[in-house]
């Protein structure tokens, strides 16, 4: 049973195609046909790619390798009884279960910012709704070759978060914007001193210039505490007035699933072992955003670890299928980060 179609499933299910694993009925529980490859949503925003070029259809990937596919929500998980109970249908049991459903954002449960801010998570509903505001901003005009009704209008976009998708979006916006006609404003929102407050001093000094030379405007150390149409309010001083709310303030473990029986860590993210099984469950495995190596707290909720994750899970499944020993995962202690600011420029880290 494999439960969402995150960046390791995805390649579960290719390595599945190529070579069916023998004995096995293989199911797909997950809410939307379509993953997002997050790695490009910037570049989808900068209009860098089409968004077709960043999706991912996983229903048709699931077929190949043999796979039925259950469209639906899973909202809980009982490692006891190996059930996996989903939104409208009854439970399915399972012998072996993985789990790839990635994360939320922190902060949704703030007063208005589920409403009034578009929010980077979920993913794929997250680029859909922006490029269609951005989509009708800039209506296909044959005669005027794109941006017509709007150019030359101002619009206030204000990001908040600072880490790594927050800089991304608000250079990406910035460009996009600029080069569909229109003069955008954007503002970018921190609780931190600076924006990528955790990147060494010389990443940070780039930044700083180039947020100077893009006029971007910045607000640091301001925490936003709701929001409301067309308004953020912060901590302390003025609300922040924008036309488009972005919210990005980094990952925060789902809900589901929430059987009382599952180790989590103080974050609430599930806990493995070195097997990316669940602590006190042999057989159940959780990888990438959701689930926390035990020996290995430190690693980021970066996509990058949920794809090099994607063979070793399926080579575990198949050890534990076959009754073979199953091997340690290593996460790489550090990766290349290359933000994209819009324009063809990229910042690495
Ligand atoms: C704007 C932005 C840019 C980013 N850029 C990068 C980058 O350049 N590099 C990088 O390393 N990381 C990046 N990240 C972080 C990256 O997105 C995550 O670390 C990565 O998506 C995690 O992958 P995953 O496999 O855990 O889950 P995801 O890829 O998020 O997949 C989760 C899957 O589970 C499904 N699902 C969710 N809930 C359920 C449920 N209850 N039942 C069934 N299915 C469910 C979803 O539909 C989806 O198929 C970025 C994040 C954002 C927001």
């Amino acid at each position: 049973m494999l439960v969402g179609g995150g960046h390791a499933h995805v390649q579960v299910l290719k390595r599945f195609a190529m070579r069916p694993p023998p004995g096995a009925r293989v199911v797909l529980v997950v809410d939307r046909p379509i993953a997002v490859y997050s790695g490009m949503v910037p570049g989808v925003v900068a209009g860098d790619y089409r968004i077709e070029e960043a999706l991912i259809d996983v229903v048709p990937l699931a077929r190949r390798a043999g796979a039925s596919v259950v469209l639906a929500a899973a909202t809980d998980l009982d490692p006891v009884r190996r059930e996996l109970s989903i939104e409208g249908r009854p439970p399915l049991r399972f012998d072996l279960a993985s789990l790839d459903v990635g994360s939320s954002v922190r902060g949704l449960e703030l007063p208005g910012v589920a409403e009034h801010t578009l929010a980077t998570r979920p993913i794929g509903r997250f680029v859909e709704r922006l490029e269609a505001r951005i989509a009708a901003l800039d209506p296909p005009d044959a005669e005027s070759g794109g941006a017509g009704a709007q150019r030359g209008a101002t619009i206030r976009v204000v990001v908040v978060g600072g880490g790594a998708a927050g800089c991304e979006l608000a250079f990406t916006l910035e460009s996009r914007l600029r080069r569909a006609g229109l003069r955008p404003r954007i503002t970018l929102v921190t609780s931190d001193a600076e924006p990528l407050a955790g990147a060494p001093a010389a990443v940070r000094r780039r930044l700083a210039a180039r947020i100077a030379a893009r006029d971007i405007a910045l607000r640091t150390r301001t925490r936003i505490l709701g929001a409301a149409a067309g308004l953020l309010l912060p901590d302390a001083g003025e609300p922040i007035g924008g036309d488009w709310l972005v919210w990005a303030t980094g990952a925060a473990p789902h809900a589901f699933p929430s059987h009382p029986a599952l180790a989590r860590d103080d974050d609430g993210y599930l806990l493995v072992r070195d097997s990316l099984e669940l602590v006190g469950f042999d057989g159940i495995f959780a990888v990438g955003d959701c689930a926390r190596q035990v020996a290995h707290p430190w690693v980021p909720r970066a996509g990058v670890y949920a794809v090099r994750q994607g063979p070793f899970l399926e080579q575990n499944l198949r050890a534990r299928l076959d009754g073979r020993p199953l091997a340690p995962y290593r996460p790489q202690r550090d990766f290349l980060s290359l933000l994209n600011l819009g324009d063809g420029e990229a910042l690495a880290v």
